[in-house]
């Protein structure tokens, strides 16, 4: 997915099922946050986007449940709920005319926005209302666009070890399933990233020292979860669970 680089103050026209940056687009709602998941540079944001994409994945998790979307697991806390506008942005809006060609125009919400922070804020909000979300791919962990009524767990680049299978077509195999439902390296993981991150946000670890574990970490898993075959002995298994259990904690 290819997004425009943005640059602030920014204008956007909000239509009913898709939107419009300035006279780019359309873009399909979702579509600036996903790419800003998948690590896209689409703005400028500060310490490399990462608090940013913790509160994004925050209000993810906080009005999108019932799309699952496949996010890391993290305890919601009650103020989104109760306290929505904690998190509150300020922007200028207009109903205005998008011109779409000669003579024809839709009637749109006109925003003006002045961070890139504003922006996916009520992005992904909009995203969300719609049934849109980022989805984080369940084989190769990456994020894709989910659309609503798209029930697809898996992404549609070329899959971990494959020459042209996607993962889409790769996960529907019973092998690939029984692989990526392997709960117990996604826990170790899923802890220990949980461990690091608080540790990362007391300010004990450097970002840089938490990215570059969380890149080993995601590395780490993956070659994990390429040992498990479904043919494994349990002894064998037991001890790859126990080797990933120290390289996750080594720090
Ligand atoms: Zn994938």
């Amino acid at each position: 997915m290819d997004f425009p680089k943005l640059t602030f103050p920014l204008t956007v026209d909000f239509g009913d099922t898709e939107y419009w940056v300035g006279d780019q687009g359309p873009f399909k709602y979702g579509a600036a946050v996903t790419a800003f998941f998948i690590g896209e540079d689409i703005g400028p944001v500060s310490n490399d986007g990462i608090p940013l994409m913790h509160e994004l994945e925050h209000q993810l998790q906080t009005f999108g449940s019932h799309l699952q979307p496949y996010v890391r697991e993290r305890a919601i806390d009650s103020d989104s709920f109760f306290y929505p506008e904690e998190q509150s942005v300020s922007n200028s809006m207009c109903f205005a005319f998008h011109v779409t060609g000669t003579n024809t125009g839709i009637m749109a919400e006109r925003y003006t926005f002045s961070s890139l922070h504003d922006f996916l804020y009520v992005e992904l909000g909009k995203a969300i209302l719609r049934g849109n979300a980022p989805r984080q791919c369940r084989l190769c962990g990456r994020w894709f666009l989910h659309e609503q009524g798209d029930r697809a767990m898996y992404c549609e680049r070329i899959a971990p070890g494959e020459e042209s299978k996607t993962c889409r077509e790769a996960g529907a195999r019973v092998v690939f399933e029984k692989k990526i439902q392997d709960e117990e390296t996604w826990k170790l993981y899923k802890r220990a990233y949980k461990k690091y991150y608080a540790r990362y946000m007391k300010g004990n670890m450097s970002e840089a020292d938490f990215k570059a574990w969380a890149t080993q970490a995601a590395a780490d898993r993956d070659a994990a979860i390429e040992q498990i075959t479904p043919e494994i002995d349990a002894a064998l298994k037991a001890q790859i669970i126990e080797q990933l259990r120290e390289k996750l904690n080594r720090q």
